[in-house]
């Protein structure tokens, strides 16, 4: 079995610190140049804004401090996963992808990589093992799946896949390396949208890759370097900025979601509801043995279309958006965008606000929406 690791966060806030010479900033500072000084040979010497940048290198040593793996950043999450797939794969691979993840993954496969002679497959993630994974060249997990909050056994399917000669991915988006080390379980490489509670503040899209594996990250970095997939210098920053108070705002978001779960699932308004961390969920069992925190998304569902879109957009302390992992709470309908769940499913992401408040307004919220007369959608 691999080795379990942690992040250190005290030694994570004093990375930089540690290196500095007397008059340095204390802040990482923004690099914001495409060109170089670069008399004689270039060898070992920032070259090309392309190539390299002190802030993006100065973001992937934090990045890497958590996922205790060498990291490569994008300029955001589909940029990542992007990569990571374009880096592996080639024509006449097979290609496994869940069919109820995140739903841009699935056309950017179905739409792109088809394309070019990969042959793509989709799976549920209940019936994801199902069929075995000979043939496939990569498998692609997201566990929890998003947005329906069910659960892959990633060391299970990354033993299974390395032995029928196939790598694994896995994006790790929803519960970031404080929730969930899936390196640490055999995965080959992690890809997350950075752009969710990583960065934090709603501000800027980022991404980044992780991975063990010397040759996967040789092959990801020219990718980046050849394709020109490059984060900006100023989202590296605020990315950078975010992280050093992700584990605060990580830990707040957590706690509260596990009670406004607890709460929520007692809610006569309230039909279903997922969240890992709830006793009788069906993927509570297997979250124990492979998540640090249960995470900050809770997916439930009110009896009606009409009630779920009226407590999403009256309820004072929701933004109603797409996107997740903000300091503010927010919601949406996936509904919306064509994801295969009730009308009345909500994907709610638990934000900083102090948790008193919030189920206040939640409940104030539901018990408007349950007042309503209840027609049929
Ligand atoms: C948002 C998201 C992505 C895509 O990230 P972007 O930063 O929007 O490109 C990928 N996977 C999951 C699970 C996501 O939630």
């Amino acid at each position: 079995m691999t080795q379990r690791t942690s992040p250190n966060m005290g030694e994570f806030l004093h990375l930089r610190g540690q290196n500095l010479s007397k008059g340095e900033p204390i802040a990482l500072p923004l690099v914001q140049s495409s060109m170089y000084h670069l008399p004689g040979l270039p060898e070992d010497f920032p070259n090309y804004g392309r190539v390299s940048n002190p802030t993006w290198t100065q973001l992937e040593h934090a990045l890497a401090h958590l996922e205790v793996a060498p990291c490569l950043c994008f300029p955001s999450g589909m940029a990542a996963i992007s990569a990571a797939l374009f880096a592996t794969l080639k024509a006449g691979d097979r290609l496994l992808v869940p069919a109820d993840g995140y739903y841009v993954t699935r056309i950017l496969s179905s739409q792109f990589l088809a394309k070019f002679g990969v042959e793509v497959v989709e799976r549920d993630t209940a019936e994801f093992t199902e069929g075995g994974f000979d043939g496939f060249s990569v498998v692609f997990l997201e566990t929890p799946s998003n947005p329906g909050l069910d659960l892959l056994d990633m060391s299970a399917i990354a033993s299974a896949v390395r032995d029928a000669g196939g790598i694994t991915i896995c994006d790790n988006t929803t519960l970031t390396p404080l929730g969930q080390r899936p390196l640490d379980y055999g995965v080959d490489i992690v890809v997350s949208s950075d752009t969710k509670s990583m960065a934090g503040h709603s501000d800027a899209l980022m991404g980044h890759v992780a991975t063990r594996n010397p040759e996967i990250f040789n092959a990801v970095e020219e990718w980046r370097k050849f394709s020109g997939c490059i984060p900006g210098p100023q989202e590296a920053w605020l990315l950078h900025r975010g992280l050093e108070t992700l584990d605060v705002r990580y830990d707040r978001m957590c706690t509260s979601a596990a009670l406004l779960a607890e709460r929520l699932a007692n809610h006569p308004a309230v039909k279903s509801i997922r969240f890992p961390g709830l006793e009788n969920d069906p993927a509570h069992a297997l979250a124990k043995t492979q998540q640090i925190r249960f995470g900050f998304l809770i997916s439930f569902t009110l009896e009606t279309e009409a009630q779920a879109e009226e407590f999403i957009n009256s309820c004072a302390l929701l933004r109603p958006t797409t996107s997740f992992g903000g300091v503010h709470s927010s919601a949406e309908r996936r509904a919306r965008w064509g994801d295969a769940v009730d009308p009345a499913f909500i994907r709610l992401s638990v934000g900083c606000e102090p948790v008193e408040e919030l189920w206040q307004a939640f409940s104030e919220a539901l018990e408007r929406v349950s007042k309503e007369p209840t027609v049929s959608s």
